[in-house]
């Protein structure tokens, strides 16, 4: 798409597309502005030329076909939610999908469709009215977009993979502002593409997933250990891990308890060691799993039990704020989480060895 950074405004061509869509056209001094142009992590303060608050497919095509025409730099919103701020831009067009949100269930054929600006908040409260879900983010806020373009890692990816696995189709505007739909049959070079690519093939106007039979009740696993105990911690969940039932996903935190009223006072600050699994199987059966999990020593709290599951996958936002933090995310791939593994991270935690 377009390169250029700074934005030759040409007024009657703005108040045409301005015109033309059914969504909103946001410029700087608009009141809404700073508004709308905030992402979720607020080390970024990106200011658009433009922005295209699309309400649909067509808004959409026009604000392609507008950026190119114009040699406008693009960035595309879905849920806002990339720590390295690529849902905006200096300059340029942001193409904001926030308002495209639609879900359609087709409980039968277990699918659903989800317009690109959707969150898996908008998913899942859709789908688990149906006693149905589709493996997306822990967090309910994080847009579907951006999280399944990336590949898509959350509380069902045992069982059920990650989200591009059970992706079926996408709808998506092409740079030279064509529709197409891909998915295995039909465009599936574009299909493979898209399947881990990112944004880099288009703007997805719609995703559709499949769904698998989960909750509406799972089993949340989640006590927190004080991190004197994470040498243990980690080795017994390593080993516990390694021939746990497939329904049951499982990752670590590290973290210092927050001052807020969930928690008692006793524990605040405390640097804590954190099991968070889901069982995605029978609330009874998932009790029994969880169960050797909970008792590798005694919790400063323990957060386990039969919960519903669009709250196990919103446990989190309140601690996620949008724009308020600074955020640096760092990533690293392990082939295996063996003794000298562990010892490497613990330091890396505060914790001593
Ligand atoms: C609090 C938090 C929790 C997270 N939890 C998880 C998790 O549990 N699992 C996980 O796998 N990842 C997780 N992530 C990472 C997350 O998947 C990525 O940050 C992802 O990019 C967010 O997608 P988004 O649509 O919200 O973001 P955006 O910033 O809107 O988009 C990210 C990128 O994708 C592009 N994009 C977005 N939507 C579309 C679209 N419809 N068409 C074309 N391009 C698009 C954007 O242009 C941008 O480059 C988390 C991130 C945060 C901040």
């Amino acid at each position: 798409m377009g390169i250029s950074l700074v934005y030759e405004p040409d007024a009657l061509a703005v108040q045409t597309f301005a015109a033309g869509l059914r969504g909103e056209l946001i410029r700087p001094g608009d009141q809404s502005y700073d508004a709308v142009r905030q992402i979720w992590n607020g080390l970024h303060d990106k200011r658009p030329s433009l922005i295209a608050r699309c309400s649909g497919v067509a808004d959409v095509i026009d604000a392609v076909n507008f950026a190119r025409t114009h040699n406008l730099l693009v960035a595309v919103r879905g849920g806002g939610h990339n720590v390295a701020g690529s849902a905006s831009c200096d300059g340029g067009i942001m193409i904001d999908l926030s308002l495209m949100r639609g879900v359609r269930v087709d409980p039968e054929a277990r699918t659903v469709q989800a317009q690109g600006g959707a969150t898996w908040g908008d998913v899942d409260r859709e789908t688990q009215v149906f006693g149905l879900a589709t493996p997306g983010g822990n967090v309910s806020t994080t847009g579907i977009g951006g999280l399944t373009l990336g590949g898509g890692l959350g509380h069902l990816r045992r069982k059920y993979g990650l989200s591009i696995d059970n992706l079926l189709s996408v709808d998506i505007v092409t740079a030279d502002g064509q529709f197409h739909t891909a998915s295995a049959t039909k465009n599936a070079e574009l299909f493979w593409g898209i399947r881990g690519g990112g944004g880099n093939f288009g703007v997805v106007t719609s995703f559709e997933f499949r769904l698998h039979p989960v909750g509406p009740i799972v089993t949340r696993c989640a006590p927190w250990y004080p991190a004197e105990m994470a040498k243990e911690v980690l080795t017994a969940w390593r080993d516990f891990m390694a021939t746990a039932p497939e329904e049951l996903s499982s990752h670590i935190i590290f973290w210092t308890v927050p001052v807020h009223p969930n928690f008692p006072a006793a524990a605040h600050g405390r640097h804590v060691i954190i099991i968070s699994a889901l069982y995605s199987g029978s609330a009874e059966e998932g009790a029994r799993v969880i169960q050797p999990l909970r008792e590798l020593g005694t919790p400063l709290l323990d957060l386990s039990g039969a919960k519903p599951y669009t709250m196990v996958q919103s446990g989190f936002d309140p601690f996620f704020p949008k724009g308020e933090l600074l955020y640096y995310f760092k990533s690293r791939y392990l082939n295996n989480l063996n003794d000298e593994t562990i010892d490497a991270i613990l330091p890396r935690n505060g914790t001593k060895i």
